[in-house]
């Protein structure tokens, strides 16, 4: 197996949602415009002078409000969940501002043609499986959310907050985290629809919670196979999929008090985050700080390395949300 190459190890690709129905009926201006053979997405500023009005990004992918699910499958997702069938890790995010289909992108809705990546990639995982000759495998799924930098388990009931952990062999790890074994596609949409029921709980509504913490879906594929050497050699690759909190800028929101202290963790984490992966692409940094979140702590091992990275960014097309596309514009162009 050959290491992937640095400039293949993170890929950056943005997706437009189209517009929803209160924008349409606001009269709001689409500011965006895509290039998907170019991989070039111009955003117009609704309130600039017409020589600064127009900025232009380039991205590994970009896809319009027409793209489906699976053009997003199939030619982001698929080698970086293949490669995880091969032994190595792999990370995807969404990151974008609440309401601009990170949630969508990622669990998707369950109809056929518009399940999302974390759904899909249940399918990709078991028909390469049941493909495969003389090699035996093991499954196993966890679920869980960080929210104001504590780490909870979303598959038990308890939800009590979970410690992590460091160990020589195993790295960075969430200590007592529900790991379950999963045999087919139908086990894996249990565990999916038991930790999304928990997400919400305790909140008014799924989107209040979910624009505020970070969950992520684990699946950990470990496979063996008899070496010519007649021993069973072992390989396991690991698979995270984070639908990441609302990249909105909290100041604007006018947060005060815990919800204030609670904000500043989430911009940090993002941030944080945004720091590992531009360090990982300079490919220069000889620091890249993973301990600076919870978050980058724990997917150390599957970013950088010989781990491979996606990040989704996520866009709304309405003038109204100028400011926090450009924002988002700006956060992913750091990140190739
Ligand atoms: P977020 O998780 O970023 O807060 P959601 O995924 O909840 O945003 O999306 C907000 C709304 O927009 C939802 O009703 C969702 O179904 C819709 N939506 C998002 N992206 C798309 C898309 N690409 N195509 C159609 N509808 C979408
Ligand atoms: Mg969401």
């Amino acid at each position: 197996m050959s290491r992937p190459k640095p400039c293949e190890a993170v890929k950056v690709v943005v997706r437009c949602r189209p517009f929803n129905r209160r924008e349409e009926t606001m009269d709001n201006d689409n500011i965006l415009d895509v290039n998907s053979k170019l991989g070039q997405i111009t955003l117009r500023n609704p309130r600039a002078s017409p020589e600064e009005v127009m900025k232009s990004f380039t991205f590994d992918a970009v896809y319009d409000f027409e793209s489906k699910q699976s053009d997003i499958y199939d030619d982001t997702v698929r080698p970086l969940v293949d490669s995880v069938l091969q032994g190595f890790n792999g990370t995807i995010f969404a990151y974008g501002q609440t309401g601009t289909g990170k949630t969508y992108t990622m669990l998707g809705m369950p109809t056929d043609n518009e399940r999302g990546i974390i759904p899909n990639s249940f399918n990709h995982i078991f028909t390469q499986i049941s493909r495969s000759q003389n090699q035996q495998y093991l499954v196993r799924a966890s679920y869980l959310e960080i929210y104001r930098e504590e780490v909870r388990d979303l598959l038990c009931k308890d939800n009590k907050k979970l410690d992590l952990k460091e160990n020589p062999d195993s790295g960075v790890y969430v200590k007592d985290l529900s790991s379950v074994v999963t045999k087919n596609v139908m086990e894996l949409e249990h565990v999916m629809n038991i930790g999304d029921e928990s997400r919400s709980v305790g909140f008014t509504n799924m989107n209040e919670r979910s624009s505020r913490s970070h969950a992520i879906f684990m699946i950990t594929v470990e496979c063996s196979e008899k070496g010519a050497d007649g021993e069973d050699h072992i390989r396991v690759g690991k698979l995270n999929m984070v639908d990441l909190a609302g990249s909105e800028r909290q100041s604007k929101t006018g947060a005060k008090g815990e919800r204030l202290k609670e904000a500043t963790k989430i911009n940090l984490s993002l941030s944080a985050l945004g720091n590992v992966i531009s360090a990982l692409v300079d490919g220069k940094s000889t620091h890249i700080p993973y301990r600076d979140s919870k978050l980058t702590r724990l997917l150390q091992d599957s970013l950088g390395g010989n781990a491979k990275t996606v990040m989704v960014a996520t866009l709304g097309p309405a003038s109204k949300h100028y400011e926090e596309s450009l924002t988002t514009l700006r956060y992913a162009n750091r990140a190739k």
